[in-house]
């Protein structure tokens, strides 16, 4: 029996990989974030018996080199070699997976890029990330970063001087001026901050735009313009046949559709279908990568 979990800042959520291939959500529960004893705990009480292999979807960076992870969100994991540290504690093989690579490879074997070659998953959401996948294998490169399209300091937040009053806002990266900074919800919110002086919820900026206020509407110009531009030279790059989405922002169907024109407008190609479309494992991919990579896992043993 092979167990897979979803980790996140808030909950860990478990399930049970089935002879299909898909995994069974056995329960969610929170997660001890400062408390590394504790968080050995939850992971054994919801795991299968002693010495079953587990295989988890993390947020974080990991380190490929070094094992290292970056996990600011959940202070027991920041900077430790999980994996190693995990298998030493719980005396079972542990597999782990960055959340936006397992998002990635759910969209391509099972998913919305199902029998495409090049498969570009992101994640919109409190922050950017994303995972590529090239033939149903995830490409980590150098350290892991493969995919990473939120960080480096590339934006103008003048939109090619369309734009005043953006300024370059720092990046939890340490950096100034990424994607991940003016791109995500957070993003979004720090954009209406500064072109209109109004502390909202992205959520509530999207509803205002939906109801055609007039502040929102600049926002969402502003915001899908920047995020649009920005992709479209990771699409250059990449040559994706499809941009899956996950993450919060990923639930609002019209807000994809201009990014997806928008995106499309300005790359090389011709892509005469939509690029950025919702993932089918937007809720999910996290659980569902990590039952692919554990499938992987028992496939190469096997041989
Ligand atoms: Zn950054």
């Amino acid at each position: 029996m092979t167990t897979c979990f979803d980790i996140g800042g808030s909950f860990i959520r478990h399930g049970e990989l089935q002879a299909d291939g898909t995994v069974a959500e056995k329960g969610r529960v929170a997660t001890p974030g400062s408390d590394w004893q504790a968080f050995v705990d939850a992971i054994a009480d919801c795991s299968g018996p002693d010495g079953s292999p587990i295989s988890i979807s993390l947020a974080g960076a990991f380190d490929t080199r070094s094992g290292i992870a970056d996990v600011a969100n959940i202070p027991c994991l920041h900077k430790r070699p999980v994996q190693s540290d995990l298998e030493t504690a719980l005396k079972r093989p542990v597999a782990i997976t960055n959340d936006a690579n397992a998002f990635a490879l759910a969209e391509a074997v099972d998913g919305t890029g199902r029998g495409k070659p090049v498969v570009f998953g992101i994640i919109l959401g409190s922050g950017v990330g994303g995972g590529l996948v090239v033939n149903g294998t995830l490409v980590t490169g150098y350290g892991g970063i493969a995919g990473e399209w939120g960080h480096g300091p590339i934006m103008d937040p003048t939109a090619g001087g369309q734009l005043k009053g953006i300024e370059h806002y720092p990046c939890g990266c340490g950096q100034t001026g990424c994607i991940d900074a003016i791109c995500s919800a957070r993003g979004m919110e720090k954009i209406h901050r500064s072109l209109h002086g109004l502390d909202l919820a992205s959520k509530d900026i999207t509803a205002a735009w939906h109801a055609g206020d007039a502040a929102a509407t600049q926002t969402l110009d502003a915001f899908t313009t920047l995020l649009s531009r920005a992709l479209s030279a990771f699409v250059n790059t990449l040559g994706p046949d499809v941009i899956p989405v996950s993450g919060g922002l990923s639930n609002d169907l019209v807000l994809l559709d201009v990014i997806d024109r928008k995106t499309r407008d300005l790359v090389l190609a011709d892509y005469s279908e939509p690029l950025v479309i919702k993932g089918e494992f937007a809720a999910n991919g996290g659980l569902h990568g990590a039952g692919i990579v554990a499938r992987t896992l028992m496939k190469e043993a096997a041989r």
